[in-house]
């Protein structure tokens, strides 16, 4: 699920709500939405904060000459941030065929947290299907371009991004919605 759906969900209720209250002018406050922004903003402000920090350990890997794969990008960050002693977890995966995983998450934050993974992964899923399109699906031009340390490190870049602008929208919307 999308943020824009998780929005229009929240704005549903919020209206369904009003409507039973009898007070709807031009609809609503809200309500569920400003629960979510008051909930969910330190959040927020933290996922930003995590994707510039990524950004800049993906962009750091990715000038290293001495990474020449993927993986060899993965653990570069993995050390670097090892190095300053953060602890990570995968929340969401996508393989060489574009299929996306999004692990489920916990806490009250779950759900707009599960659909900004989403929009990092599919950054990774869509950039996965342009080269197949192409290079062909398993080709080794594919394989090779795929795994490769630059690719890599600009398609994490992008998809911290969109991470970026997920939670940057919401908070918007928050202070629109007067939160
Ligand atoms: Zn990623």
């Amino acid at each position: 699920m999308g943020y824009a759906e998780i929005k229009q969900d929240l704005d549903r209720e919020a209206s369904r709500e009003a409507k039973a209250g009898g007070a709807c002018k031009g609809c609503p406050p809200p309500k569920k939405f400003l629960e979510e922004c008051k909930k969910c903003s330190t959040r927020a402000d933290a996922n930003l904060a995590w994707a510039d920090k990524m950004i800049a350990e993906y962009t750091k890997a990715g000038n290293d000459p001495s990474n020449v794969t993927g993986t060899d990008i993965e653990n570069a960050v993995d050390a670097s941030l090892t190095a300053q002693g953060i602890v990570t977890s995968v929340a969401g995966t996508t393989d060489a065929s574009g299929n996306v995983k999004v692990k489920k998450q916990k806490g009250p934050c779950a759900r707009l947290e599960e659909a900004a993974t989403r929009a990092h992964e599919d950054v990774h899923a869509n950039h996965t299907k342009d080269l197949q399109k192409k290079l062909g699906k398993n080709t080794p031009a594919f394989k090779k371009a795929w795994n490769d340390a630059k690719d890599w490190a600009g398609d994490e870049v992008n998809a911290y991004t969109a991470e970026k602008k997920y939670w940057e929208k919401f908070k918007d919307d928050c202070k629109k919605a007067g939160a």
